[in-house]
């Protein structure tokens, strides 16, 4: 088989809103061939970009030069349970990671609301998962290896090239290809789950008490209910429920997901109605259970949506909160799927949305066959007055000359790309956007 693949096939991520034509999709197997597709690239002056699950809403993961697909490098290579770390793959995804982990004893500390996303793709665009004392998932990064556009391979860690890891674990997927992770891990736990419907006024007027009482606190508001869906979970030394199992099932699959499509397709011919339904739904409750720390983390999603994510200063939690409900409860966009906030504890990677400050996150959802820009639009408008920091894999509408004096050790990460990316191979539109030139 030729080292490069010359065959025309189309790319699109998991929402299908974004989509590309590669000169080659790779789906190599090994480190080697890995770096061997890069540097023959680079040779003919042509673009690489790898990609993960295809779970960015951004554009982040196109490429009109070659895609590297790592569904075919995803193994889970060592595990030392008394050092509470393991080693893996690239492409591994975060549920198949935490799933072999358990019965080996050991957890991640914190995951997404799904595990789809692949180690190295979740983490590179800041992937988090909700609780004050939790960092982004990048934060769990111990060490990994990075094949370089030059088709070298390099190891960081804080002792090794520790300016490339410290860019590297939010690098959005322009610093070079991670091949293998090592994360810092905790003893394997269950979780105790208490999903409630809950007045809103109380959830926003106790906010402090829920996300500082509970290790990992979030909730969903459906536009025009009074209530908010709210999910605390704490670890627990109880074992897991018998039909911890079967409820998920019952509650993610069926209820959160088939009945959720069926009021996508109501939306379509009676939106009103489908908004009702939804709110109906948030006021259900998948209860009080203990499961293991994996599955409670993680839920399905089948219902395919344009989202958008910001990150500002958790002390403006409240009032960023209401003015998006004013905006929503004002009318005119149509909103029937809902807004949800999380936290994250500060850290020091460069391009983490949650750098520096007590972080946190509201997001915001539409239906895919839905117009989402001008709500999107206005909730960007209220969050840049946060200093509000857009997820690099969700949508949003700003550049390199907005972002940067949003992030305080922006140049560190372009001197990091200006070292190990000079040419730019790694780049696409989405990254000459938020970024610049390689160098700027
Ligand atoms: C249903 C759904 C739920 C979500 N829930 C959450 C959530 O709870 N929290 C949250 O923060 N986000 C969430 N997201 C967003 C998602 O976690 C991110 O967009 C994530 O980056 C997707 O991971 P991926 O593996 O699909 O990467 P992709 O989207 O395929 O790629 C993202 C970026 O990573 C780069 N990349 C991929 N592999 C590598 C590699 N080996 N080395 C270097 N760079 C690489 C790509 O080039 C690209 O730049 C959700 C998205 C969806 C669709």
């Amino acid at each position: 088989m030729p080292l490069l693949e010359q065959h025309r096939r189309g790319w699109q991520n998991w929402a299908g809103t974004q989509r590309c034509e590669p000169i080659a999709i790779h789906r190599p197997r090994s480190e080697e061939k890995i770096a061997a597709i890069v540097s023959s690239a680079a040779i003919v002056g042509e673009r690489v970009k790898v990609v993960g699950s295809g779970h960015s809403f951004t554009p982040i993961a196109l490429t009109d030069g070659h895609l590297i697909d790592l569904r075919d490098y995803a193994a889970l290579l060592q595990v030392n349970r008394s050092a509470t770390r393991a080693t893996a793959q690239a492409g591994i995804t975060f549920s198949a990671f935490s799933r072999a982990l358990f019965p080996r004893g050991l957890s991640m500390p914190d995951m997404g609301d799904i595990g789809y996303q692949t180690i190295a793709g979740g983490t590179a665009t800041g992937t988090h998962g909700t609780g004050a004392n939790f960092g982004c998932l990048p934060t769990q990064i111990a060490r990994m290896r990075v094949v370089l556009a030059d088709g070298s391979t390099v190891e960081c860690s804080p002792h090794d090239d520790p300016e490339l890891f410290h860019a590297a674990r939010v690098g959005i997927g322009a610093l070079g290809i991670a091949s293998t992770m090592t994360f810092r891990l905790e003893p394997a736990f269950n979780l105790h789950a208490r999903e409630q419907p809950l007045p809103l006024d109380d959830v926003l007027d106790g906010l402090d008490e829920f996300v500082d009482d509970n290790q990992h606190f979030e909730f969903f508001w459906y536009p025009g209910s009074r209530h908010a869906a709210t999910k605390r979970n704490n670890r627990t030394a109880r074992p897991a429920d018998e039909y911890a199992a079967w409820r998920r099932l019952r509650d993610d699959v069926v209820i959160a997901n088939y009945a959720s499509n069926a009021t996508v397709q109501l939306a379509r011919v009676a939106p009103a109605l489908a908004a009702r339904v939804r709110r109906l739904a948030a006021t259900e409750s998948r209860g009080d259970y203990v499961d293991r720390s994996y599955r409670v983390f993680t839920s399905e999603r089948k219902v395919r949506f344009h989202e958008m994510e910001y990150f500002i200063p958790r002390a403006a939690a409240r009032e960023a909160f209401g003015r998006v409900r004013t905006l929503i409860n004002e009318g005119g966009h149509g909103v029937i799927m809902p807004v949800e906030m999380r936290f994250t504890a500060p850290d020091d990677i460069p391009l983490s949305m949650s750098e520096g400050r007590e972080t946190c996150s509201i997001a915001v959802h539409m239906l895919r066959h839905q117009p989402y820009e001008q709500y999107f639009a206005a909730v960007e408008a209220i969050m840049r007055d946060y200093d509000g920091r857009p997820h690099w894999g969700k949508l949003h509408f700003q550049s390199a000359s907005t972002l940067r004096p949003l992030y305080p050790q922006w140049d560190r990460f372009q001197s990091v790309r200006a070292r190990v990316d000079p040419g730019g191979i790694f780049a696409n539109s989405y990254l000459d956007r938020v970024l610049g030139p390689v160098g700027a």
